[in-house]
């Protein structure tokens, strides 16, 4: 049918792969628990705009810069730990939707409605690096707590495979940074305040009952 518009076949492929990168927009993935599965600790109110407000906003803004670079068809991965070469006037669009669209998807498979506990080679490792546990949960929550205005507090490896603690600024990613992301803490505002309102440490204490440490290990050992 398209020949019999006169369309030549380079025309068609063109066509084709057009539709194809029209396609492949980022989406919100589909959360890993329902809304309220991670009550008491994390409110089914905050979840639910936090997840379906601020999260499907990064996505929405992200898929919008990515036309306006050109950039359809590359990888979350690719566009995060490319942005020096992205055209200036969508970097920052970029780097703070499409961290802002990663970060999130991140936290949100970094939760689960119950906290197994911690074991295997990641245990180990957080035990070569900080001695215990317990010393890790404390240096953890200081830099989460530290952290000053909007942003994050992260568990990555480096490039070297070693376990460090970060926090990062806005959206900035840490993939950007060179590093694997293993679990993350969002401590912008938006992500307690309906429930902890101004209190920061009461959310990152209850973030510790909620810490997927299997898909923790998982991305660790990968
Ligand atoms: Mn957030």
């Amino acid at each position: 049918m398209l020949w019999d518009m006169g369309l030549g076949t380079g025309d068609i492929i063109e066509l084709i792969a057009f539709t194809i990168l029209s396609l492949m927009t980022f989406e919100l993935p589909k959360l890993p628990y329902g809304f309220s599965d991670l009550e008491p600790h994390y409110d089914s109110a905050t979840v639910e705009i936090h997840y379906s407000k601020h999260h499907a906003t990064y996505a929405a803004n992200l898929n919008k810069a990515v036309e306006a670079a050109g950039w359809q068809g590359k990888s979350i991965t690719e566009i995060l730990t490319s942005l020096e070469t992205a055209p200036e006037q969508q970097k920052a669009a970029l780097r703070n939707h499409g961290g802002g669209y990663h970060n999130h998807c991140l936290f949100w498979e970094s939760l689960c409605p119950k906290s197994t506990g911690i074991n295997g080679k990641l245990a180990e490792a957080i035990n070569a690096k900080w001695g215990s546990f317990e010393n890790f949960s404390e240096a953890f929550t200081a830099k989460a707590l530290g952290h000053f205005g909007s942003g994050w507090a992260w568990l990555v490896k480096n490039k070297a495979g070693e376990l460090e603690i970060i926090d990062t600024h806005d959206q900035i990613s840490p993939i950007s940074l060179g590093f694997k992301p293993i679990t993350v803490i969002d401590v912008w505002e938006h992500a307690y305040y309906l429930k902890y309102k101004n209190v920061r440490a009461d959310w990152i204490k209850a973030w510790w009952n909620i810490v997927d440490w299997k898909k923790a290990e998982e991305r660790f050992i990968n």
